[in-house]
């Protein structure tokens, strides 16, 4: 059942996206140059970027389409005429991998062993268009330093909290990191329990992005966070979290839980899908069920 969840997951991405609300127009791709280097894609369903070193590029995610993914390359383009020759992923998102399959193949791909692990379950499906052929080929346990020439770039992974395999891209002399889907503004973030995610995991991940001598984070959608807006993510998580181990403690079912939010029960509309409320995940993690 987890592994078809995993599968469903991959595919569903899409419709997900919208279904949570923070899908974004599509429009013409864009890179804005954050600092020397380094370039933030917008305008794709996911956020993407790259990083100019000595003698290639290295992009960071790979958008959700092939043809999204060659847009991304002609941003490139217009900014260097290195060769591209890795794709660095924040996590196993259909909206952030699935594009991989509109870049040239031979490229170095690198993930989080486990970000890895969870895009061969999602290779496997009849309908994964070819993304077998694009699976990480150099992966990391927790810690990366990746030398750029021009650029230096730690990937680090703190654990389970959006998935079981993000990874965050931490610049040190810039004061700057890409960080996935790990930070969302303006609404619940998003964890991915079929993935292994968990709120406990999250806030650790949180508190961990804190710790870094950041002052400007890149999250998979949506526009540049600092470190208030993290602190804030934080805190909500933290008395979610606090309230609902509450209830647990006083015997309340899901159902219950979920009332005392406001969460309404409605099942996904046919054909459709949506991802569980944050409620209902943390309920379930913290009850153990
Ligand atoms: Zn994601």
């Amino acid at each position: 059942m987890m592994r078809l969840a995993r599968v469903v997951l991959g595919i569903l991405i899409v419709s997900a996206t919208v279904a949570t609300g923070f899908s974004q127009q599509q429009s013409a791709l864009t890179a804005e140059k954050m600092t020397d280097n380094i370039y933030i894609v917008k305008g794709g369903m996911a956020n993407t970027g790259f990083i100019v070193g000595d003698k290639e590029v290295a992009a960071i995610d790979a958008e959700m389409m092939p043809d999204q993914a060659q847009k991304m390359i002609e941003e490139i383009r217009k900014v260097t005429p290195k060769p591209l020759t890795k794709v660095i992923l924040t996590h196993s998102d259909g909206d952030h991998v699935n594009g991989l399959t509109g870049f040239p193949k031979g490229l170095e791909i690198i993930s989080s062993s486990i970000c890895k692990k969870e895009m061969e379950e999602a290779a496997k499906a009849p309908n994964s268009q070819g993304l077998q052929a694009y699976l990480p080929s150099r992966t990391f346990s927790d810690k990366l330093d990746l030398d750029l020439g021009s650029e230096r770039v730690q990937l680090l992974h703190f654990g389970p909290a959006h998935t079981s395999g993000d990874a965050v891209l931490y610049f040190p002399a810039r004061k700057l990191a890409f960080v996935g889907d790990l930070v969302f503004i303006g609404r619940d973030p998003l964890i991915h329990r079929v993935k292994g995610g968990t709120s406990t995991g999250l806030i650790k991940t949180l508190q961990a992005l804190l710790g870094l001598d950041a002052d400007r984070y890149d999250p998979g959608h949506g526009n540049i966070v600092k470190k208030a807006d993290i602190e804030s993510e934080l805190k909500g998580l933290q008395e979610k979290q606090g309230k609902i181990k509450d209830l647990i403690k006083q015997g309340k079912s899901l159902a219950e839980v979920k009332a005392a939010f406001g969460i309404p029960d409605t099942p996904a509309k046919p054909g459709g899908f949506s991802f569980p409320s944050l409620v209902e995940v943390m309920y379930l993690e913290l009850s153990g069920k």
